[in-house]
């Protein structure tokens, strides 16, 4: 077998895949998925397949122990399968960047500037090789020299269609040296583009046609491994997703004061940041992901860290543009608590410490998530309004 072959069955996502095995590709899926589970690697997959989607939802980076030998192919095409079935644009997003993450891991371990730049030619970006590398520049800082070498051109337009939605300052083309229309690129920002391209690769609109979509289900539920493996992921979806489906309609305009939205571990970092004290690590990446995920303004966000004794705009802009980008989950409740963030106590707050939804204590729900206080609080001032605006208008009445 060639070594493109290989190539494929390692990175199943390259081009070459309709070549090697339009076989797969000319089969209706639910045979191939009837295939797949009855094969003696079956069960192997399945739990690669399982493990994979577990990781995404505990919101993890990087699986340790990913393969990506001959049988990463039907992982590939199976996940493809179970996201358009799943039909969810969360869950998509999340595996989406999860794999990539994978892939641009896998890329940097196999440090093998040839492999890159097959995959890219597989892809059909119009690159340039340099071995030796290529001297294409130098900074000159505090008289110390940086020399700039790399591997690779990359043609200005594939550059530009890969880097579209990265939005670091040092990705526009102006921040980067061109000749003849190509832009040199070093190593690790090329394979940074290639998860880029892995990532879209895998984001697939959650589908208009739903009866398709049903009709597809009805069959492939039909196989009985599929069935169980669709369940078992929707029930482990049904655990966590509410923690990813937050809905917020906060304006922040408007809105006078929000602090009485924010639950007391959210309340005492903001004190502490106001009053200029260090935040630890933990509490940074917290404050910075709860408030990206109520959509708050960025400005407002690195303005919060302003008074800190390290704050340094650039540094901390950039880092909550990559946040914004990546959309971490803030911590949950029991996270917080194991991380002593948790400040229930402290502030003596009742829908923290006795939860939420029925007057008899018994029957309460747990608190879970800082989100879901915010959406309770909010929901609650909404109906307070709505109640006051009554009363007022059967007064005036
Ligand atoms: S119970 Fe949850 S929301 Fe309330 S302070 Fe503790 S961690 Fe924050």
């Amino acid at each position: 077998m060639s070594s493109e072959y290989d190539l494929v069955q390692q990175y199943p996502w390259l081009r070459s895949l309709e070549k090697y095995f339009s076989d797969i590709a000319s089969k209706p899926p639910t045979e191939f998925i009837s295939e797949i589970f009855t094969n003696e690697y079956g069960n192997e997959i399945k739990e690669r397949l399982l493990k994979l989607f577990k990781a995404a939802f505990d919101n993890l980076e990087e699986i340790h122990d990913y393969k990506t030998d001959k049988l990463n192919l039907y992982v590939y095409l199976l996940l493809k399968i179970f996201l358009y079935a799943l039909d969810n644009r969360v869950i998509t997003n999340r595996l989406a960047n999860l794999y990539s993450k994978i892939t641009y891991n896998e890329l940097i371990a196999e440090n093998s500037n040839l492999k890159i730049y097959n995959i890219c030619k597989d892809l059909g970006f119009k690159i340039n090789y340099y071995h030796p590398p290529i001297n294409y520049g130098k900074k000159i800082i505090k008289e110390q020299t940086e020399k700039f070498e790399t591997n690779f051109s990359i043609h200005f337009i594939d550059y530009l269609k890969l880097a579209s939605n990265l939005r670091d300052e040092y990705r526009k083309l102006v921040h980067n040296s061109l000749s003849d229309g190509f832009v040199f690129i070093q190593n690790n920002r090329l394979i940074r583009l290639i998860q880029e391209y892995v990532r879209n690769k895998l984001l697939i609109e959650e589908t208009k046609d739903k009866s398709s979509l049903n009709k597809f289900l009805e069959k492939a539920t039909e196989i009985q491994d599929f069935k169980n493996l669709y369940e078992e992921i929707l029930s482990k979806w049904a655990e966590r997703k509410e923690e990813f489906e937050f809905k917020f309609n906060i304006d922040f305009e408007k809105s006078e004061d929000l602090q009485t939205l924010f639950p007391p571990c959210v309340k005492e970092i903001l004190n502490k940041a106001q009053e200029g004290q260090n935040l630890i690590h933990n509490e940074r990446l917290f404050i910075v992901w709860y408030l990206i995920a109520l959509d708050y303004p960025t400005d407002n966000i690195v303005n919060i860290f302003s008074k800190m004794p390290d704050f340094d705009e650039e540094t901390t802009t950039y880092q909550v543009n990559f946040a914004q980008r990546k959309k971490y989950i803030p911590y949950k409740c029991s996270t917080l608590k194991s991380l002593t963030l948790c400040r229930a106590e402290k502030y003596n707050d009742e829908l923290c410490l006795i939860g939420y939804g029925a007057k008899e204590p018994s029957e309460r729900k747990k608190l879970a998530h800082p989100l879901n206080y915010t959406r309770i609080k909010q929901y609650r001032t909404t109906k307070e309004k709505e109640f006051m605006n009554k009363k007022t208008e059967e007064e005036n009445e």
